[in-house]
């Protein structure tokens, strides 16, 4: 296999030249070189079934040919010009989104991240309330530009060293909401949540969470911001996660798997809301043809699919298989999340910290061929967060899978 560099080489160059901020796993990461649909394959020929989608990302599969063939006649025929001429997917797309976005919620403005997109939706929040402030939860992560740098609550994603300048509150839960909404809700613009939090470790929200919280936020014009970005496009069993609680929110946030592998962002509001943001605001290769090419394909492939209701039906099928795995471990917690986005919190056994024991089984796993994720701010959580075009073989060869790793640590 000499056409591939290998993983030790690529280590080394990572670190001559790149940033040194990005991290791996694995003691011994593989170098992925090709994937289809729910397999990936390392430079050694070796195969994995992929349970973590590159978070989220790849929920129609990978190299999915119904989705890259319309990408690649776009690419072939129109790549991008500027917004001040006129195109027609970007268009198209924001259409598509109003026809499933919830409530009211139909204009949409694109980017190319999560990240991008957060950062336009508070921004969008700031413009209609005129309000300043916060209110995000522990545990968040919502990106790693300064606005969403600062609502993100994991210690180890607030980079900037001036991060506290952002005006935020964390709360712990929907009481310390309350308090907050009724302490400085007359300064806060929004209420920004992941309905199921996805690198605090896989964690939905309660059922109950807007009973009081819903009534407070009109009352105090505080808006609702649902960040999608990894719980969006049917992945939770519904469309949009926060469809799962009865509330209505105000602006959506989504990018990852609406371009299955292909930049984009948007946050989308009420025609209210998005009438207060009439200043420019432009971003030179957001709603470009091609990333809208691919979302249209990818809304396209999840409806002619079935993916909503597969998420729903898989998940559940997931979610006992590891229910039953854990129960045989006493190290390893009940599952936990929606949909196919699901996970397991690893405990501390035999004198082995809890991410140790996290960290081998990931290996464990590896070896036998399967690719699981891994989150949680104490990095102890495993996440299963597969394509929802898994196959139910593979879901429970996965969790037998993980049945042997966890009788081997038990020993
Ligand atoms: N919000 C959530 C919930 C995320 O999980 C992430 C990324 N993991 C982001 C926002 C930021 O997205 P991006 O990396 O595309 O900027």
């Amino acid at each position: 296999n000499s056409e591939y560099l290998g993983p030790e080489k690529i280590i080394e160059l990572k670190q001559k030249y790149l940033i040194p901020c990005s991290y791996h796993f694995y003691r011994r990461p593989p170098q992925i070189v090709r994937a289809s649909g729910t397999k990936v394959y390392d430079s050694t020929g070796k195969v994995y079934t992929d349970f973590f989608a590159g978070v989220s990302v790849m929920s129609c599969g990978h190299c999915n040919p119904q989705i890259n063939n319309r990408v690649i006649q776009q690419l072939n025929t129109l790549q991008h010009t500027t917004s001040i001429y006129l195109t027609q997917p970007v268009v198209e797309l924001a259409r598509r989104l109003a026809e499933i976005l919830p409530g009211t919620i139909c204009r949409s403005f694109f980017c190319n991240s999560g990240s991008e997109a957060n950062e336009s939706a508070l921004l969008a929040a700031r413009l209609f309330t005129q309000k300043r402030k916060f209110i995000a939860m522990e545990g968040s992560l919502h990106g790693r530009t300064f606005l969403t740098t600062g609502v993100t609550a994991i210690p180890m994603w607030r980079t900037d060293p001036f991060v506290d300048e952002v005006p935020v509150s964390f709360a712990s839960d929907e009481s310390a909401v309350m308090e907050l909404l009724l302490n400085e809700g007359p300064e806060t613009a929004a209420l920004i949540v992941e309905p199921i939090q996805g690198n605090g470790g896989i964690r939905p929200l309660p059922p109950s969470f807007f009973d009081r919280i819903a009534a407070e936020l009109k009352r105090q014009k505080v808006l609702l911001i649902s960040d999608e970005i990894q719980s969006g496009f049917g992945r939770s069993g519904k469309m949009f996660a926060i469809e799962h609680y009865p509330v209505e929110p105000d602006m959506i946030t989504g990018a990852k798997a609406l371009g299955n592998g292909f930049p984009i962002g948007f946050f989308a509001a009420r025609p209210d809301i998005a009438a207060a943001f009439t200043k420019p605001s432009a971003s030179t290769l957001g709603g470009n043809p091609v990333s809208c090419t691919a979302g249209l394909a990818v809304l396209d492939f999840i409806k002619s699919e079935k993916l909503v209701s597969r998420a729903a039906e898989y998940g559940d099928l997931l979610m006992s298989e590891l229910r039953q795995v854990a129960k045989a471990a006493p190290f390893l917690n009940a599952p936990r999340g929606l949909g196919l986005m699901v996970g397991m919190e690893v405990g501390a056994y035999q004198g082995k910290a809890a991410p140790d024991i996290t960290d081998e089984i990931l290996e464990a796993m590896k070896e036998k061929g399967f690719l699981i994720g891994k989150n949680g701010v104490n990095r102890n959580v495993l996440a299963f967060q597969p394509p929802l075009i898994i196959e139910k073989a593979e879901i429970t060869a996965m969790a037998d899978a993980l049945g042997q790793t966890a009788s081997h640590i038990l020993g």
